[in-house]
């Protein structure tokens, strides 16, 4: 369902990010993304949701070509995307509810589905009890439940997560993760770009190494690999 057939990235600054990359994500698995600071992974993830267009190469989502995607297509098509990042981006006036509804009010849902599908979310991450506070009363994990919620309540065929542990304790960490194990066993693709060895070798899921741009290691219940 993704596909990347030889893309390139190149900065306007001159910065080659991705350097001839071929792959193929399946409806359904779970890909962990791994590599040193600097070796492309934001990048790689950002083309999938369209935050960076490659210089050249094609990136077919669902039979879409990205690389082509006009713009005006391209909230249309982020719907079917959730995107997860390190550091939450919730909106801070917002309460929680809002935050997650904020999605579902764009495409003129009904009220009452709303609110359906908003408590629902909230309550596979925990945190219905807390709909009505703000982001900055929550703690990092619950910033990040928030997050995920927002990501899902779309029914996205995927989520694409960048760091979504990189600033909380280990016991936070494997508590959102097991919110990702959650939504992949439901079927929802997850590719999650992460530095913790922990998770990736605990966790054993498909594993992509980049290194300089390129994919040095593609393997199925693969390890981290690095030392950190
Ligand atoms: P735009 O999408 O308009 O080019 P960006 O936010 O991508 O804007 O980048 C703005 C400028 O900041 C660019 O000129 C880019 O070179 C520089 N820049 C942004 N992020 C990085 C980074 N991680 N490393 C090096 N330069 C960066
Ligand atoms: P990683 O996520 O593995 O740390 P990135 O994809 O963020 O790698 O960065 C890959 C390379 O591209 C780095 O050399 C980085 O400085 C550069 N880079 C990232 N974003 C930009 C940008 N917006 N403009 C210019 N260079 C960038």
């Amino acid at each position: 369902m993704i596909e990347m057939q030889e893309v390139y990235k190149k900065y306007r600054n001159g910065v080659t990010a991705i350097n001839g990359i071929d792959v193929r994500i399946n409806q359904g698995e779970f890909v962990y993304v791994v590599g040193p600071s600097g070796a492309g992974k934001s990048t790689f993830v950002k083309m999938m949701y369209r935050e960076e267009i490659p210089t050249s190469g094609t990136i077919l989502m669902n039979g879409v070509n990205l690389a082509k995607l006009k713009m005006k297509k391209v909230p249309l098509y982020r719907r079917n995307i959730g995107v997860v990042f390190q550091d939450y981006k919730l909106l801070p006036t917002l309460t929680v509810y809002e935050n997650v509804a904020f999605a579902l009010e764009v495409i003129e849902a009904s009220q009452k589905y709303i609110k359906k599908r908003v408590m629902e979310v909230l309550d596979l991450v925990g945190l219905k009890h807390k709909a009505r506070m703000l982001p900055n009363e929550l703690s990092g994990g619950e910033q990040q439940r928030v997050s995920i919620a927002r990501s899902i309540v779309n029914s996205p065929k995927v989520v694409i997560a960048d760091e979504p542990t990189g600033n909380l304790d280990p016991e936070t960490t494997w508590e959102i993760m097991k919110i990702f194990e959650e939504i992949n066993n439901r079927g929802t693709t997850v590719i999650m770009a992460t530095h913790n060895r922990d998770i990736v070798n605990t966790l054993k899921r498909r594993v992509i190494a980049i290194e300089g741009g390129k994919i040095v290691r593609d393997e199925q219940r693969g390890d981290y690999g690095y030392e950190n």
